[in-house]
């Protein structure tokens, strides 16, 4: 038995992000990976919202997604677009690239930073116990582990075995999705009719404004509602051929699948993220429909939760109940996104008064104030963790602004690139003392002069000083004196040397 630090159980994006990050603060991790390498057969993530793009943007990475992809105005709430040019983040869009570009990006930076991902093998359990966690392999090996993380996906086995109750509810749709040939061109684009969505496209593509350009090469990605939402048998070109017949009264001459496969709304969220040294993230911890296409995203954003808190109480510096806080704010985050989920799953019904209700809804998007609320989360901006009462900015996204230091100009995102917090100080130089974490906590004397705008709730009051947390989330604000700052630096940051 080897042992680790931490085994990430599953590759997928959440375990990798997870990795990144326990890596770039130095915490020996191992991925450990069921599929043989990190291709991925199926059609899965289509893109992430902006708050994700920011997280990757934290890192110094954002760039690499960035140019394999298309930013595009692609936010949106059940059938409507909503349009997030206006909100004040260097990232006023959504990113189109599909998951299989997002693991394989991710899986590059998590390779140069030295984490070992050891494919084709299989977490089949695990035992826990005071000072570890031992966790077998389907090829009869084990590893030793201080934390086991279960980025396993929706099935996933580390929360079964963890005992951790999945509530929700059951789904009430379901779709094929499948990747074909046609003999006779379909219509590309999404269709709706009283038997549910279909939709059509190729996997080369273009965005122009709002519109989606397909080009004429390469195989066909088709979905189609089933009139079974808890179908058991898995999905075959025969089933597919059908269900075309039903909703388009032909089958487009359908042949050759590389793969077919099913997505539903099922919506389900674990109990706890945490039993004693085992966490969940990513799909392990909430599952839901694809809709509004945030769970690649949420998931990414849990791991940059875990993976700063995990490191500090492996490396002793904070207690051990500094891992609860994850749960305490990614709970909520990953309840709300189903709560959205759901009640876009319900506007996309095609009856009468499914109707009657999208227009209204449509309409009030249409409005400034419920297109702000709604844009802001749905593409993350307005994420804020309970950190108690106080200026706007206290648990809201520090924005990435330009400022000046003593060294220059420096964005402050670039502050966060090692996954290190900071303290940034706008009033008289060195005013505050933190020699006490001089070790975790960078200290910054900055200037600042422009306008201090979040998305949603538009200009703030400009802060004498900001405590920024490495997940990019501001732990404390000055008022021109050091109130609170000791508090927030310990519960943070443990105790000062
Ligand atoms: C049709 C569709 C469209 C979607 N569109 C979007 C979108 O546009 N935007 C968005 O943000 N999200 C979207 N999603 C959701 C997104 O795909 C998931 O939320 C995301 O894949 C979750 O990542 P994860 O790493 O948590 O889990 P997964 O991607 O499921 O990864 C889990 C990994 O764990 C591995 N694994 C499982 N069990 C074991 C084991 N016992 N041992 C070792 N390895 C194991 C698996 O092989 C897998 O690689 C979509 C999903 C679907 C189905």
């Amino acid at each position: 038995m080897t042992n680790h630090s931490v085994v990430v159980a599953g590759g997928g994006p959440t375990g990798l992000m997870l990795a990144g990050e326990l890596a770039l603060a130095g915490v020996d991790v191992v991925v450990v990976e069921r599929r043989p390498n990190q291709e991925l057969s199926g059609a899965r993530a289509l893109g992430i919202s902006s708050r994700t793009i920011e997280v990757l943007d934290q890192r110094g990475i954002a760039d690499r997604f960035l140019s394999a992809g298309q930013t595009a105005q692609v936010t949106g709430f059940a059938v409507t677009r909503l349009d997030i040019s206006d909100f004040p983040t260097r990232h006023n869009y959504g990113l189109a690239l599909r998951q299989k570009h997002i693991e394989r990006i991710l899986a590059d930076w998590v390779t140069e930073l030295g984490v070992p991902i050891f494919y084709d093998r299989e977490i089949t359990g695990f035992v826990q116990h005071a000072a570890g966690v031992d966790v077998a392999l389907a090829d009869g090996e084990s590893l030793g582990a201080q934390y086991l993380v279960g980025c396993d996906g929706g099935r996933s086995l580390i929360r079964k075995t963890a005992g951790i109750d999945f509530p929700g509810s059951d789904a009430t749709t379901s779709n094929i999705l499948a990747e074909v040939e046609m003999t006779e061109k379909p219509p590309y684009g999404v269709h709706r009719s009283s038997a549910g969505t279909y939709a059509f496209g190729r996997s080369e593509y273009e965005i122009k404004g709002s519109e989606i350009i397909f080009k004429d090469v390469g195989p066909i990605g088709v979905m189609v509602t089933e009139p079974n939402a808890n179908a058991t048998t898995e999905p075959t070109l025969h089933d597919l051929q059908t269900l075309l017949i039903a909703a388009c009264g032909t089958n487009y001459g359908v042949h050759s699948p590389t793969w077919i496969s099913r997505f539903t709304d099922v919506t389900r969220q674990a109990a706890q993220y945490r039993s004693g040294r085992v966490l969940l993230a990513g799909d392990a911890a909430h599952v839901h429909s694809p809709i509004g296409g945030q769970g690649l995203g949420i998931g990414i954003q849990d791991a940059v939760n875990l993976g700063w808190k995990l490191s500090q109480v492996i490396k002793g510096t904070s207690p051990d109940s500094l891992l609860d806080t994850y749960h305490a704010e990614r709970h909520p985050v990953g309840a709300r996104v189903l709560k959205a989920t759901m009640a876009q799953v319900a506007l996309h019904r095609e009856d009468d008064r499914t109707l009657a209700a999208r227009d209204i809804v449509g309409d009030l998007l249409a409005m400034e104030e419920p297109r702000k609320h709604i844009a802001g989360m749905m593409s993350g901006l307005d994420i804020r963790y309970e950190l108690g009462d106080g200026h706007p900015l206290l648990g809201r996204r520090m924005p990435d602004l330009e400022v000046v230091t003593t060294s220059g100009p420096r964005r402050v995102f670039s502050f966060l690139h090692n996954a290190e917090s900071v303290l940034l100080n706008f009033v008289a130089p060195s005013v505050i003392d933190i020699a006490g974490w001089s070790d975790r906590v960078q200290y910054v004397d900055a200037e600042y002069t422009g306008k201090w705008e979040l998305p949603v709730l538009g200009e703030v009051v400009a802060p004498a000083a900001v405590l920024i947390r490495p997940d990019g989330y501001v732990a404390w604000v000055g008022d021109g004196t050091v109130q609170g700052l000791t508090e927030a630096l310990t519960t943070w940051f443990g105790r000062p040397v």
